[in-house]
């Protein structure tokens, strides 16, 4: 066990927060007054070689790995960002990413990922639906067969940055679930085209996240050509798997960067911060200690979620390491952006100290892209034997 970072990672690491600090606070909160995506950071982090950093050499990556991706994320969110920077990587590394990189032909692959390396292209990805939820696999968007291709009908909520994004990793049944064979059978993962005919888009109005837009996704015949088919027919939920383990480990290096920059800024406050007498607010133990808890946590799931990524590149199980790492990173950044904020007083409501917008940002991922129930229900049943209980 070394955790040494070797000159490789620590020049990502380098490079990470040389572009982080160039879109710093102020940025962030003009953005997200403006309810506007980062396409400027974007590119600077895709022209920097950050969002291909665990992506293959001879598509425009650096064929590193996911533990790298981690540490550039800390860095980027770290910065000023907040939790939105995981995000903005699940959408394009992870939904576009590995589906492409680990199920796509050698021609989607060619095709595809320098443009997604690049930032030319963005992705999403559209798998929760209104009436399924946690329970994924009572979708009912439907692909049916359609000549050598299909039409896909049925609406998806939640969807992060599609109008940014190029391309749409859909997730829809291709066999019913009465004849699938299984509850997990007949699911196909299909890379289409966000502006094809049929399919449309609303936006949803909500607390935090503004610089990641949210929409209500409808499909409506909406053809896919064959080449669309990521991996295997039917076989997509499995593959699916490794996206959606993989997205945990980038929401968690996000809520890590998050949870360590609300710390500082309550700390930095704390520090100069007098109200009765001579002695800093931070002087007091009611003060300190849910900061010390909440840095103890947040260095934990760090922790756990570089053992996750170090698995995932080393082809080992990592879906536990990678759940347990975001349950705790979701629930101590929630506590580090709120006691930043409590630490603060009045001040800590206000735009002017950022850490509101982290606060809002940051509480989101309690219940996404996973429930931290359902994780606990995945501990419960897969590390500790227990039964189903739903
Ligand atoms: C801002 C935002 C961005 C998102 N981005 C995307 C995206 O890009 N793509 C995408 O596909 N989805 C996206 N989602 C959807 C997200 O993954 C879901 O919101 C999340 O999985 C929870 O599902 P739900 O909202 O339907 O909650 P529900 O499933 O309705 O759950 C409601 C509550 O009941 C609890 N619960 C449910 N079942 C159980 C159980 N068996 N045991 C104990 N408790 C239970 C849950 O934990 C939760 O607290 C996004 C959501 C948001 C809010």
């Amino acid at each position: 066990m070394d955790f040494a970072l070797n000159d490789v990672q620590q020049m990502m690491l380098d490079t990470a927060r040389r572009v982080g600090s160039e879109f710093g606070l102020d940025y962030w909160r003009k953005l997200d007054a403006e309810k506007r995506f980062p396409a400027e950071l974007w590119q600077a982090i895709c022209d920097a070689g950050l969002c291909g950093v665990a992506l293959p050499e001879e598509h425009g990556g650096s064929g590193l790995g996911m533990l790298e991706m981690a540490l550039v994320i800390e860095a980027l969110s770290e910065s000023g960002g907040g939790s939105t920077l995981g995000q903005m990587f699940m959408c394009n590394p992870i939904f576009g990413g590995v589906s492409i990189s680990k199920y796509g032909t050698e021609e989607q692959k060619r095709d595809w990922l320098p443009k997604l390396v690049s930032g030319e292209w963005g992705f999403c990805m559209a798998l929760t639906e209104p009436d399924a939820g946690s329970n994924t696999l009572e979708m009912k968007t439907f692909a049916s067969a359609d000549g050598d291709g299909w039409r896909v009908n049925g609406q998806k909520i939640w969807i992060t940055a599609v109008p940014e994004s190029k391309k749409m990793l859909v997730v829809a049944r291709t066999t019913k679930l009465e004849d699938a064979g299984g509850r997990t059978k007949g699911i196909s993962l299909f890379m289409i085209d966000t502006d094809r005919a049929g399919l449309a888009h609303t936006p949803i109005d909500k607390l935090g996240t503004n610089t990641m837009s949210s929409s209500q996704v409808f499909f409506d015949n909406v053809r896919v050509e064959p080449n669309e088919l990521i991996g295997t027919l039917d076989g997509g939920f499995r593959e699916l798997l490794d996206v959606l383990n993989t997205e945990r480990i980038v929401t968690t290096a996000g809520l890590v960067g998050a949870g360590r920059l609300a710390i500082r800024l309550g700390v930095d406050y704390a520090n100069q911060r007098k109200v009765f007498g001579k002695v800093p607010v931070s002087s007091y133990q009611g003060v300190q200690f849910p900061l010390a808890q909440a840095h103890a946590e947040i260095e934990c799931a760090a922790l756990m979620n570089y053992r996750a990524a170090s698995n995932f590149d080393n082809g080992l199980p990592f879906g536990s390491d990678a759940n347990r790492a975001k349950l705790i990173a979701a629930q101590a950044a929630a506590s580090a952006t709120e006691r930043s904020m409590q630490v603060m007083g009045g001040m800590g409501y206000s735009k002017e100290m950022h850490v509101e917008r982290l606060w809002r940002d940051a509480r989101l991922f309690r219940f996404a892209p996973v429930a931290e129930e359902m994780v606990l229900n995945y501990i419960a049943m897969h590390d500790l034997g227990m039964p189903r209980s739903y």
